[in-house]
């Protein structure tokens, strides 16, 4: 199952994916059989956050059921054409700060030339930094050294404090792509890595979320990212330093994780810093980020209008 927010005349709303048409969730949900009523009520939110955090697999699955069952003039009212419909970042504005875990493959440390971390590394990215698929990146002027990173993300699905690592993935709600846009150089002069990771459209987020019922594994995930079609990073989840699980495991030792937050995993080697000499985006150039069983999330590098 894959979900996504998409733009309407009346705003951003929450839908299903079910081949190339992306179905209204809400409208699904008005037309699941009820014993003794018709329609569903208000029940199921309309945007993606509230739906993560009040729905359940086996509601999705039913509405899954109702979507494909649809044909002619009925689909067409609950459904739209992926190729008609703009995407916007899964979660457009999530509830608080992104979690993100950095180092946490052996041959990207490398190429940053830091030691392998004994344990997860995080900083945030706040709910300003994100964008949706196709949306620009801004070369702002505070940087000369743009990177990317491509990474597989974690969208929570279960509030939860002292998760234990054998039970993680059991609280997660599904996975999606995360670019880590950095300002290498800000990064690197402030000692901490906030500022040059934080900046506006410095997240960029989708297309979708994939259901972890379809992802039972998440070590086992080609990522791998290209610049103007040239490929630049290609990894496998199998090498992270510390796995989804444990990274859960980590962060929620004495912090609170809620339905929707977010938790990037950290990036494979290949990235600009690394290459020789160093090779950093510029305005124009077009970013496409992949995960194996995700899918493909691209932005275009633009210069911020004056
Ligand atoms: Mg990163």
């Amino acid at each position: 199952m894959k979900f996504v927010t998409y733009q309407t005349d009346g705003g951003a709303r929450a839908g299903l994916l079910e081949g190339e048409t992306v179905f209204d969730l809400h409208a699904l949900y008005r037309r699941l059989p009820r014993k003794g009523q018709k329609g569903g009520g208000d029940v199921i939110p309309t945007d993606l956050l509230a739906f993560i955090e009040r729905g359940s697999h086996t509601l999705a699955r039913r509405m899954l059921t109702v979507a494909r069952s649809l044909r002619g003039g009925a689909r067409w009212r609950v459904g739209r054409p992926l190729a008609e419909v703009r995407l916007l970042a899964p979660i457009p504005r999530p509830g608080k700060n992104l979690f993100c875990t950095g180092h946490n493959y052996a041959k990207h440390v490398a190429e940053s030339g830091s030691p392998i971390p004994e344990r997860p590394i995080w900083f945030t990215k706040p709910p300003t930094a994100v964008i949706g698929p196709l949306a620009p990146v801004l070369h702002h002027g505070a940087t000369q050294a743009l990177d990317y990173e491509v990474e597989l993300a974690v969208v929570m699905g279960r509030r939860g404090r002292e998760i234990p690592r054998e039970k993680a993935l059991d609280y997660v709600f599904g996975y999606t792509v995360m670019n880590d846009v950095t300002a290498r150089d800000v990064q690197r002069q402030r000692g901490q890595w906030f500022k040059g990771k934080a900046m506006d459209t410095f997240a960029p987020l989708g297309p979708w979320i994939v259901h972890r019922s379809a992802i039972p594994d998440p070590q086992r995930l080609t990522v791998r990212s290209r610049v103007n079609g040239q490929l630049r990073q290609e990894s496998s989840t199998a090498d992270m330093i510390f796995p989804v699980a444990a990274l859960i495991a980590d962060l929620s030792r004495g912090m609170t994780l809620e339905p929707g937050d977010i938790i990037a995993t950290g990036t494979p080697a290949g990235v600009g810093m690394g290459m020789k000499p160093p090779t950093w985006l510029q305005p124009g150039d077009l970013v496409e980020v992949e995960v194996d069983a995700i899918g493909v999330l691209s932005n275009l590098v633009v210069a911020p209008k004056a």
